[in-house]
């Protein structure tokens, strides 16, 4: 018999080489692995529209006259082991060859490795995932040699790679390659969130949601409303309407936050995108033509195709390049346990209660909210980055290992000493103040530094550069942050540290604050 294609649960993309190359007596072969299921608490939204995603692509390929043969989760330990499910299909189907796609995340691709060197009679294949834009050996090539490993210099290089929004002479359109400057807008008076598609369940999907429900219901999360695009053209419709309606105030807002209101002017692709139902140079390429047909202004369609083409690649350049001691790494040695308010604990903090409500709602929270206010407090509070990538990884919709690990590591937590950022992504509750209106109504006080309705933000960002001074007031970006911590009177900064510590004390206590 033919080849036993596996596709795993991230790979639903009808483009991918594995795919193309199908013939009719191929078996192609799914899995709902029950260990990726549990190995971590993920939000149920996470795992209704993964498998419900999945059943629809494996839909798709049947109907279009493939043999699929695929594995349901099931709560029974006896069923679901992804290598275990291979050797079943591979007794059943008896297959000339097993093929599949490099893995995105590192443990699977041990896993595979191991079941392949354990089974040296079977010849195996394993396809590129062309998807992504930049292979790792072009990641390795372009890292090799320098001494920090930028983003905006590798992201100058994919647009040239790419030709997207270039002049003939390989300048860039506009003449700037980032207008992030013009990206950081405070919120107006009354900012809200255009209206968004939201998916009628069918009955594959309703299926999934009972299943889910059952055996999940402990998990940290709403399952329902679920709205969620569970195949390609449902997120093709969502793709459209963000470039034709919402795109133009993209770049303007991409900073602010306001509570009651998750989306604001984001795409909410990158679940869709990181599962395979939409292409991540399909998307650069529909943001650059609505900028030529002047739908858009620049600085949008520029801001939104270097998440994509720049920040999305480089995070997986760096995760390939560096695991698998990327995850152990712990550069600020942070110990602390995660409080209970990031798994919908009560607290007076009114940012980490609403950026932790929308996630409970939406499993989702835009990127302004993970990295300043979740990541931010993780940060300042010296939260284990170890529990940090596990609640990310668990909690959004579009967490898996690859893109999840190093924006929690080495961008919230500055865990990988600075590979990754250029410095730490740290701030008072001032900036809160600024890009929100979280503070209006918090039990706290922005303004305010020591004393009971002080902002625990503000006593604990000086005490983290105090404490952290060593590794970090070398660093050429951090000097004026330095320059105004050292004209702090003593006594200032000995109120500071006192106050922080008390701060630290309760959390160590188990006090939410
Ligand atoms: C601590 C932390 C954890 C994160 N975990 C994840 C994760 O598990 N999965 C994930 O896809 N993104 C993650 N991000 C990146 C980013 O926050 C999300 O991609 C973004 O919020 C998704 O929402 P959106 O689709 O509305 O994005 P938009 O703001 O509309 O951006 C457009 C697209 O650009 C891409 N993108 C933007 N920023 C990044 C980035 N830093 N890294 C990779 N891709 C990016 C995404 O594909 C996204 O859909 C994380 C960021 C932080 C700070
Ligand atoms: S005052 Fe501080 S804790 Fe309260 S919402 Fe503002 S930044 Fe958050």
């Amino acid at each position: 018999m033919g080849t036993l294609r596996i596709i795993l649960w991230d790979q639903l993309t009808h483009s991918l080489p594995i795919l193309v190359q199908a013939k009719s007596d191929d078996i192609i072969f799914f899995c709902e692995c029950r260990e990726q299921m549990n190995y971590i608490p993920h939000h149920p939204k996470k795992l209704a529209f993964i498998l419900s995603s999945m059943r629809h692509f494996a839909n798709e390929l049947s109907q279009s006259g493939f043999q699929v043969h695929y594995v349901q989760y099931d709560n029974d330990p006896q069923h679901g082991e992804l290598t275990q499910e291979i050797e079943n299909a591979i007794l059943k189907f008896k297959p000339s060859l097993v093929a599949y796609t490099e893995p995105s995340e590192f443990h699977i691709q041990e896993k595979l490795n191991v079941f392949a060197s354990q089974n040296k009679k079977i010849k195996f294949q394993i396809f590129p995932d062309n998807r992504f834009l930049c292979s790792k050996e072009l990641f390795c090539e372009w890292a090799k040699g320098k001494k920090q490993l930028r983003m905006e210099y590798f992201y100058r290089m994919m647009r040239v790679k790419y030709n997207i929004l270039l002049n003939e002479d390989k300048t860039p359109i506009g003449g700037k390659w980032n207008y992030d400057i013009e990206n950081r807008k405070s919120p107006p008076k009354s900012l809200s969130s255009p209206p968004r598609k939201s998916h009628k369940k069918d009955e594959i999907t309703k299926k999934v949601i009972e299943t889910v429900k059952n055996n999940f219901k402990n998990n940290f999360g709403d399952l329902e409303p679920f709205y969620f695009a569970i195949d390609r053209q449902q997120a093709l419709e969502e793709a459209h309407q963000f470039i034709n309606e919402i795109l133009s105030k993209f770049g303007d807002y991409q900073d602010v936050m306001i509570r009651n209101e998750a989306y604001l002017y984001h795409s909410l692709l990158s679940a869709y995108i990181n599962v395979g139902l939409l292409l991540p140079l399909e998307l650069c390429l529909m943001a650059q033509k609505a900028y030529q047909q002047d739908q858009v202004p620049l600085n949008c369609a520029e801001g939104f195709i270097r998440q994509i083409l720049g920040w999305r690649e480089y995070v997986r350049g760096i995760y390939w390049l560096m695991m698998p001691e990327y995850t152990s790494k712990n550069y600020l040695n942070a110990q602390r346990p995660l409080p209970w308010s990031y798994w919908g604990g009560d607290t007076n903090m009114g940012c980490i209660k609403e950026v932790v409500k929308q996630t409970k709602a939406h499993a989702y929270s835009h990127h302004i909210q993970r990295l300043m206010v979740t990541g931010n407090f993780a940060l300042l509070a010296g939260f284990d980055p170890l529990a940090v990538h596990q609640w990310y990884l668990s909690v959004y919709a579009d967490a898996f290992d690859w893109v999840e690990l190093p924006n929690t590591l080495g961008m919230a937590l500055y865990g990988d000493g600075g590979l990754l950022a250029s410095k730490p992504y740290c701030a008072s509750g001032k900036y809160i103040k600024r890009m929100s209106n979280f503070c209006k109504g918090c039990y706290y006080n922005p303004e305010e530094l020591i004393g009971e309705k002080a902002c625990p933000y503000n006593a604990l960002y000086w005490y983290f550069l105090i404490t952290h001074r060593d590794k970090l007031s070398k660093n050429q970006r951090m000097r004026v942050i330095y320059q105004s911590l050292n004209r702090f009177s003593d006594e200032k900064k000995n109120q500071i540290v006192n106050h922080a510590q008390s701060i630290l004390h309760k959390l160590e206590e188990g006090d939410p604050l």
